[in-house]
Protein backbone atom coordinates (compact mmCIF):
# COMPACT_ATOMS: atom_id res chain seq x y z
CA UNK A 1 0.00 0.00 0.00
CA UNK A 2 0.98 3.18 -1.10
CA UNK A 3 -0.10 6.69 0.62
CA UNK A 4 -1.63 9.53 -0.86
CA UNK A 5 -0.48 13.01 0.04
CA UNK A 6 -0.68 14.26 3.42
CA UNK A 7 -3.70 16.63 2.45
CA UNK A 8 -5.82 13.50 1.22
CA UNK A 9 -5.00 11.53 4.15
CA UNK A 10 -6.44 13.68 6.52
CA UNK A 11 -9.59 14.53 4.50
CA UNK A 12 -13.20 12.70 4.55
CA UNK A 13 -14.24 14.14 0.96
CA UNK A 14 -17.64 15.46 -0.25
CA UNK A 15 -20.49 13.04 0.83
CA UNK A 16 -24.50 13.27 -0.13
CA UNK A 17 -25.59 10.42 1.08
CA UNK A 18 -28.32 9.29 -1.83
CA UNK A 19 -31.16 7.27 -0.53
CA UNK A 20 -33.81 6.03 -3.24
CA UNK A 21 -36.90 7.68 -1.85
CA UNK A 22 -40.18 8.79 -3.38
CA UNK A 23 -39.29 12.68 -2.23
CA UNK A 24 -35.98 13.96 -2.62
CA UNK A 25 -35.22 17.60 -1.34
CA UNK A 26 -31.29 17.13 -0.48
CA UNK A 27 -29.46 18.34 -3.15
CA UNK A 28 -30.65 21.43 -4.23
CA UNK A 29 -31.41 20.90 -7.66
CA UNK A 30 -34.50 21.89 -10.01
CA UNK A 31 -37.64 19.70 -9.26
CA UNK A 32 -38.53 20.56 -12.93
CA UNK A 33 -37.17 18.34 -15.64
CA UNK A 34 -35.44 20.36 -18.70
CA UNK A 35 -38.18 21.17 -21.57
CA UNK A 36 -38.82 18.78 -23.48
CA UNK A 37 -38.54 19.70 -26.69
CA UNK A 38 -34.61 20.45 -25.59
CA UNK A 39 -34.43 16.77 -24.43
CA UNK A 40 -36.27 15.67 -27.88
CA UNK A 41 -33.58 17.55 -29.62
CA UNK A 42 -30.72 16.11 -28.21
CA UNK A 43 -30.38 13.18 -30.52
CA UNK A 44 -30.34 15.47 -33.72
CA UNK A 45 -27.29 17.27 -31.86
CA UNK A 46 -25.11 13.86 -31.26
CA UNK A 47 -25.88 13.24 -34.90
CA UNK A 48 -24.20 16.22 -35.59
CA UNK A 49 -21.18 15.87 -33.64
CA UNK A 50 -17.74 15.10 -35.67
CA UNK A 51 -16.94 12.32 -32.84
CA UNK A 52 -13.29 11.18 -34.39
CA UNK A 53 -12.26 14.81 -33.51
CA UNK A 54 -11.54 16.47 -30.50
CA UNK A 55 -13.87 19.33 -29.67
CA UNK A 56 -13.39 23.02 -29.73
CA UNK A 57 -10.84 23.78 -27.37
CA UNK A 58 -11.91 27.36 -26.60
CA UNK A 59 -15.71 26.51 -26.28
CA UNK A 60 -15.98 29.99 -28.89
CA UNK A 61 -20.06 29.17 -29.73
CA UNK A 62 -20.87 28.14 -26.25
CA UNK A 63 -18.85 31.61 -24.60
CA UNK A 64 -20.19 33.71 -27.03
CA UNK A 65 -23.85 32.85 -25.91
CA UNK A 66 -23.35 32.56 -22.38
CA UNK A 67 -21.12 36.18 -23.11
CA UNK A 68 -24.39 37.62 -24.81
CA UNK A 69 -26.89 36.56 -22.21
CA UNK A 70 -24.99 38.77 -19.26
CA UNK A 71 -23.78 40.99 -21.60
CA UNK A 72 -20.05 40.86 -21.93
CA UNK A 73 -17.33 39.27 -24.29
CA UNK A 74 -16.72 36.08 -25.17
CA UNK A 75 -13.38 36.86 -23.46
CA UNK A 76 -14.88 36.95 -20.33
CA UNK A 77 -16.80 33.65 -20.16
CA UNK A 78 -14.48 30.64 -18.85
CA UNK A 79 -16.79 27.44 -18.81
CA UNK A 80 -16.65 24.00 -17.12
CA UNK A 81 -17.73 20.54 -16.06
CA UNK A 82 -19.99 22.43 -13.78
CA UNK A 83 -19.25 25.03 -11.74
CA UNK A 84 -17.23 22.92 -9.18
CA UNK A 85 -14.53 22.49 -11.88
CA UNK A 86 -14.43 26.49 -12.54
CA UNK A 87 -13.70 26.85 -8.69
CA UNK A 88 -11.13 24.00 -8.89
CA UNK A 89 -9.30 25.73 -11.97
CA UNK A 90 -9.95 28.96 -10.23
CA UNK A 91 -7.75 27.21 -7.32
CA UNK A 92 -5.70 25.73 -9.42
CA UNK A 93 -4.66 29.19 -11.09
CA UNK A 94 -4.14 31.55 -8.19
CA UNK A 95 -4.74 28.85 -5.24
CA UNK A 96 -2.24 26.24 -4.60
CA UNK A 97 0.87 25.43 -2.46
CA UNK A 98 2.17 27.95 -0.35
CA UNK A 99 -1.17 30.20 -1.13
CA UNK A 100 -3.90 31.51 1.56
CA UNK A 101 -7.59 30.81 0.23
CA UNK A 102 -10.45 32.21 2.99
CA UNK A 103 -13.84 31.44 3.84
CA UNK A 104 -16.40 32.46 6.13
CA UNK A 105 -17.78 29.26 7.46
CA UNK A 106 -21.14 28.28 7.80
CA UNK A 107 -20.62 28.07 3.36
CA UNK A 108 -20.20 25.83 0.96
CA UNK A 109 -18.26 22.85 1.71
CA UNK A 110 -16.50 22.48 -1.32
CA UNK A 111 -14.61 26.26 -1.21
CA UNK A 112 -12.63 24.77 1.75
CA UNK A 113 -12.27 21.21 0.40
CA UNK A 114 -11.06 21.89 -3.26
CA UNK A 115 -8.45 24.56 -1.42
CA UNK A 116 -6.77 21.80 0.64
CA UNK A 117 -6.78 19.06 -2.63
CA UNK A 118 -4.73 21.69 -4.59
CA UNK A 119 -2.19 22.64 -1.72
CA UNK A 120 -3.50 25.96 -0.22
CA UNK A 121 -3.86 26.82 3.22
CA UNK A 122 -7.72 27.57 4.62
CA UNK A 123 -7.92 30.64 6.20
CA UNK A 124 -11.90 30.32 7.83
CA UNK A 125 -14.06 33.55 9.15
CA UNK A 126 -16.56 32.92 11.27
CA UNK A 127 -20.26 34.28 10.14
CA UNK A 128 -22.94 35.97 13.38
CA UNK A 129 -24.90 33.84 14.60
CA UNK A 130 -27.99 34.64 12.58
CA UNK A 131 -24.91 34.11 9.56
CA UNK A 132 -24.79 37.17 8.44
CA UNK A 133 -21.08 38.42 7.63
CA UNK A 134 -19.68 41.26 9.91
CA UNK A 135 -17.71 43.74 7.72
CA UNK A 136 -15.11 43.89 10.23
CA UNK A 137 -14.54 40.26 9.95
CA UNK A 138 -14.42 40.60 6.04
CA UNK A 139 -11.48 43.06 6.78
CA UNK A 140 -9.44 40.82 9.56
CA UNK A 141 -9.98 37.57 7.51
CA UNK A 142 -9.55 38.81 3.47
CA UNK A 143 -7.46 41.52 4.60
CA UNK A 144 -4.68 39.42 5.86
CA UNK A 145 -1.74 39.67 4.31
CA UNK A 146 -1.47 37.17 1.31
CA UNK A 147 -4.84 35.48 1.18
CA UNK A 148 -4.63 35.06 -2.67
CA UNK A 149 -8.43 33.77 -2.90
CA UNK A 150 -11.71 34.47 -1.11
CA UNK A 151 -14.97 32.81 -1.48
CA UNK A 152 -17.96 34.70 -0.92
CA UNK A 153 -21.13 32.52 -2.01
CA UNK A 154 -24.23 35.00 -2.86
CA UNK A 155 -26.70 33.48 -2.00
CA UNK A 156 -24.99 31.80 0.54
CA UNK A 157 -25.27 28.01 0.75
CA UNK A 158 -26.40 25.92 2.86
CA UNK A 159 -27.93 28.97 5.07
CA UNK A 160 -29.52 30.98 1.85
CA UNK A 161 -28.87 33.58 3.12
CA UNK A 162 -27.96 37.42 1.09
CA UNK A 163 -24.91 38.69 1.14
CA UNK A 164 -25.71 42.48 0.94
CA UNK A 165 -23.10 44.10 -2.02
CA UNK A 166 -21.55 46.23 0.62
CA UNK A 167 -19.93 43.53 2.27
CA UNK A 168 -18.46 42.80 -1.56
CA UNK A 169 -17.33 46.08 -1.59
CA UNK A 170 -15.67 45.78 1.75
CA UNK A 171 -14.35 42.63 0.61
CA UNK A 172 -12.84 43.99 -2.89
CA UNK A 173 -11.74 47.07 -0.65
CA UNK A 174 -9.58 45.06 1.78
CA UNK A 175 -8.08 42.25 0.14
CA UNK A 176 -4.89 42.03 -2.30
CA UNK A 177 -6.38 38.84 -4.16
CA UNK A 178 -9.11 37.38 -5.98
CA UNK A 179 -12.34 37.74 -5.00
CA UNK A 180 -14.91 35.04 -6.12
CA UNK A 181 -18.89 35.42 -5.69
CA UNK A 182 -20.43 31.84 -6.42
CA UNK A 183 -24.01 32.66 -7.62
CA UNK A 184 -24.95 28.89 -7.79
CA UNK A 185 -28.42 30.65 -6.75
CA UNK A 186 -28.40 33.63 -8.29
CA UNK A 187 -31.96 33.33 -10.03
CA UNK A 188 -33.58 33.63 -6.89
CA UNK A 189 -32.08 36.40 -4.85
CA UNK A 190 -32.39 40.44 -5.70
CA UNK A 191 -28.81 41.25 -6.74
CA UNK A 192 -25.65 40.24 -8.72
CA UNK A 193 -22.33 40.86 -8.89
CA UNK A 194 -21.68 40.45 -12.33
CA UNK A 195 -22.43 44.03 -12.94
CA UNK A 196 -19.19 44.58 -10.90
CA UNK A 197 -17.11 42.58 -12.98
CA UNK A 198 -14.27 44.74 -14.59
CA UNK A 199 -10.76 44.75 -16.33
CA UNK A 200 -9.76 47.01 -12.92
CA UNK A 201 -11.40 44.44 -10.16
CA UNK A 202 -9.76 41.10 -8.77
CA UNK A 203 -13.41 39.90 -9.26
CA UNK A 204 -14.86 36.82 -10.98
CA UNK A 205 -18.41 35.14 -10.73
CA UNK A 206 -19.58 31.62 -10.91
CA UNK A 207 -22.99 30.27 -11.90
CA UNK A 208 -24.05 27.12 -13.11
CA UNK A 209 -26.77 25.00 -15.01
CA UNK A 210 -26.93 22.68 -12.35
CA UNK A 211 -29.85 24.49 -10.19
CA UNK A 212 -32.45 26.46 -12.07
CA UNK A 213 -31.60 25.53 -15.27
CA UNK A 214 -32.83 22.10 -14.30
CA UNK A 215 -29.42 20.45 -15.83
CA UNK A 216 -27.61 19.16 -12.98
CA UNK A 217 -26.64 16.03 -15.13
CA UNK A 218 -25.15 17.90 -18.08
CA UNK A 219 -22.76 18.83 -15.39
CA UNK A 220 -21.97 22.87 -16.97
CA UNK A 221 -20.82 25.85 -15.24
CA UNK A 222 -19.13 28.90 -16.12
CA UNK A 223 -17.35 32.08 -14.61
CA UNK A 224 -17.57 35.79 -15.48
CA UNK A 225 -14.11 37.77 -14.90
CA UNK A 226 -12.34 39.91 -16.50
CA UNK A 227 -10.02 38.82 -19.11
CA UNK A 228 -6.65 39.19 -17.84
CA UNK A 229 -8.13 36.52 -15.07
CA UNK A 230 -10.18 34.29 -17.54
CA UNK A 231 -7.32 33.60 -20.05
CA UNK A 232 -5.03 32.17 -17.58
CA UNK A 233 -7.60 29.72 -15.97
CA UNK A 234 -7.36 27.85 -19.47
CA UNK A 235 -4.23 27.68 -18.75
CA UNK A 236 -4.38 25.31 -15.56
CA UNK A 237 -7.40 23.70 -16.98
CA UNK A 238 -7.00 20.33 -18.78
CA UNK A 239 -7.22 20.64 -23.47
CA UNK A 240 -10.65 19.59 -24.33
CA UNK A 241 -11.82 19.07 -21.00
CA UNK A 242 -15.47 20.18 -22.44
CA UNK A 243 -16.53 17.36 -25.04
CA UNK A 244 -18.57 18.58 -28.47
CA UNK A 245 -21.71 17.22 -27.39
CA UNK A 246 -21.88 19.01 -24.03
CA UNK A 247 -20.87 22.25 -25.55
CA UNK A 248 -23.43 21.98 -28.14
CA UNK A 249 -26.28 20.89 -26.18
CA UNK A 250 -25.61 23.49 -23.64
CA UNK A 251 -26.08 26.10 -26.59
CA UNK A 252 -29.02 24.35 -27.11
CA UNK A 253 -30.25 24.31 -23.62
CA UNK A 254 -29.34 28.65 -23.57
CA UNK A 255 -32.39 29.11 -26.18
CA UNK A 256 -34.63 27.87 -23.61
CA UNK A 257 -33.47 30.04 -20.49
CA UNK A 258 -37.00 31.87 -20.53
CA UNK A 259 -38.89 28.83 -19.82
CA UNK A 260 -36.41 27.83 -16.72
CA UNK A 261 -37.07 31.07 -15.84
CA UNK A 262 -40.43 31.19 -14.96
CA UNK A 263 -39.69 28.20 -12.72
CA UNK A 264 -37.81 30.71 -10.85
CA UNK A 265 -41.72 32.29 -9.41
CA UNK A 266 -43.02 28.72 -8.66
CA UNK A 267 -39.95 27.68 -6.60
CA UNK A 268 -40.23 31.15 -4.80
CA UNK A 269 -43.87 31.15 -3.80
CA UNK A 270 -42.96 27.35 -2.74
CA UNK A 271 -39.93 28.64 -0.84
CA UNK A 272 -42.11 31.31 0.99
CA UNK A 273 -44.91 28.76 1.94
CA UNK A 274 -42.03 25.76 3.26
CA UNK A 275 -41.14 28.98 5.18
CA UNK A 276 -44.26 29.92 7.12
CA UNK A 277 -45.35 26.43 7.69
CA UNK A 278 -41.68 25.73 8.99
CA UNK A 279 -41.98 28.71 11.57
CA UNK A 280 -45.75 27.70 12.45
CA UNK A 281 -44.50 24.46 14.00
CA UNK A 282 -41.58 26.34 15.96
CA UNK A 283 -38.84 25.86 14.10
CA UNK A 284 -35.85 28.54 13.60
CA UNK A 285 -35.88 29.32 9.96
CA UNK A 286 -33.01 31.27 8.17
CA UNK A 287 -34.73 33.33 5.37
CA UNK A 288 -33.44 32.06 2.12
CA UNK A 289 -32.83 33.84 -0.91
CA UNK A 290 -32.34 30.38 -3.14
CA UNK A 291 -33.92 27.38 -3.64
CA UNK A 292 -33.54 25.55 -0.31
CA UNK A 293 -34.19 26.47 3.34
CA UNK A 294 -32.29 25.87 6.34
CA UNK A 295 -34.21 25.36 9.55
CA UNK A 296 -33.32 24.05 13.05
CA UNK A 297 -36.04 22.19 14.97
CA UNK A 298 -36.36 22.84 19.16
CA UNK A 299 -33.67 20.95 21.34
CA UNK A 300 -34.91 17.83 21.94
CA UNK A 301 -38.08 18.01 20.21
CA UNK A 302 -36.85 15.40 17.81
CA UNK A 303 -33.91 14.19 17.99
CA UNK A 304 -33.94 12.82 14.52
CA UNK A 305 -35.79 14.55 12.50
CA UNK A 306 -34.02 13.42 9.23
CA UNK A 307 -34.41 9.72 10.15
CA UNK A 308 -37.97 9.89 10.92
CA UNK A 309 -38.78 12.02 7.69
CA UNK A 310 -36.27 9.60 5.87
CA UNK A 311 -38.84 6.22 7.21
CA UNK A 312 -41.72 8.58 5.49
CA UNK A 313 -40.25 8.29 2.32
CA UNK A 314 -38.61 12.16 2.49
CA UNK A 315 -34.60 12.66 2.11
CA UNK A 316 -33.72 16.58 3.04
CA UNK A 317 -29.64 16.75 3.69
CA UNK A 318 -28.92 16.93 7.77
CA UNK A 319 -26.65 19.55 8.15
CA UNK A 320 -26.54 18.97 12.08
CA UNK A 321 -22.73 17.59 11.88
CA UNK A 322 -21.50 20.72 9.89
CA UNK A 323 -20.05 23.76 12.09
CA UNK A 324 -22.32 25.88 14.09
CA UNK A 325 -24.90 24.27 12.30
CA UNK A 326 -26.27 21.57 15.43
CA UNK A 327 -29.40 20.04 14.42
CA UNK A 328 -30.27 21.83 11.34
CA UNK A 329 -31.63 20.38 8.26
CA UNK A 330 -31.88 21.94 4.93
CA UNK A 331 -35.00 21.53 2.71
CA UNK A 332 -34.62 21.90 -1.12
CA UNK A 333 -37.54 23.30 -2.91
CA UNK A 334 -39.42 20.78 -4.85
CA UNK A 335 -43.10 20.65 -6.76
CA UNK A 336 -45.63 21.98 -4.87
CA UNK A 337 -46.88 17.77 -3.89
CA UNK A 338 -43.39 17.08 -3.11
CA UNK A 339 -43.09 19.92 -0.53
CA UNK A 340 -46.62 19.62 1.12
CA UNK A 341 -45.54 15.85 1.42
CA UNK A 342 -42.77 17.10 3.30
CA UNK A 343 -44.56 20.09 5.37
CA UNK A 344 -47.18 17.44 6.01
CA UNK A 345 -45.08 15.25 7.78
CA UNK A 346 -43.12 17.55 9.51
CA UNK A 347 -46.55 18.58 11.12
CA UNK A 348 -47.06 15.23 12.10
CA UNK A 349 -43.71 14.77 13.75
CA UNK A 350 -43.24 17.78 15.17
CA UNK A 351 -47.15 19.57 14.83
CA UNK A 352 -48.06 21.50 18.17
C1 LIG B 1 -24.50 23.31 -6.12
C2 LIG B 1 -23.45 24.31 -5.88
C3 LIG B 1 -22.34 24.39 -6.71
C4 LIG B 1 -21.96 23.29 -7.66
O1 LIG B 1 -22.54 23.34 -8.83
P1 LIG B 1 -22.11 22.43 -10.05
O2 LIG B 1 -22.18 23.38 -11.15
O3 LIG B 1 -23.14 21.35 -10.09
O4 LIG B 1 -20.72 21.90 -9.83
C5 LIG B 1 -21.43 25.43 -6.52
N1 LIG B 1 -21.61 26.32 -5.53
C6 LIG B 1 -22.65 26.25 -4.69
C7 LIG B 1 -22.79 27.26 -3.60
C8 LIG B 1 -23.59 25.24 -4.83
O5 LIG B 1 -24.59 25.14 -3.95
Amino acid sequence: MFEPRNEIREMVGYHSPQVDVAVRLNTNESPFPPPQQWVDSLSEIARSVSWNRYPDRAATQLREVIAQRHGVDPENVFVANGSNEVLQTILLTYGGHGRKVATFEPTYQMYGQIARVTGADVLVGSRRDDFTLDADEIARVAGAEEVAVTFLANPNNPTGVIEPRENLEVLLRTTQGIVVVDEAYAEFADWSAIGMVQESERLIVTRTFSKTLSLAALRVGYAIGPRWMIEKLSIAVLPYHLDAFKQAATVAALSYVDEMQQRVDAITSERTRIEHRLQAVGMTVWPSGANFVLFRPQKQSTPSLWQQLLDKGILVRDCGSWPRLERCLRVTVGTEAENSLFLDAVDDLVGL
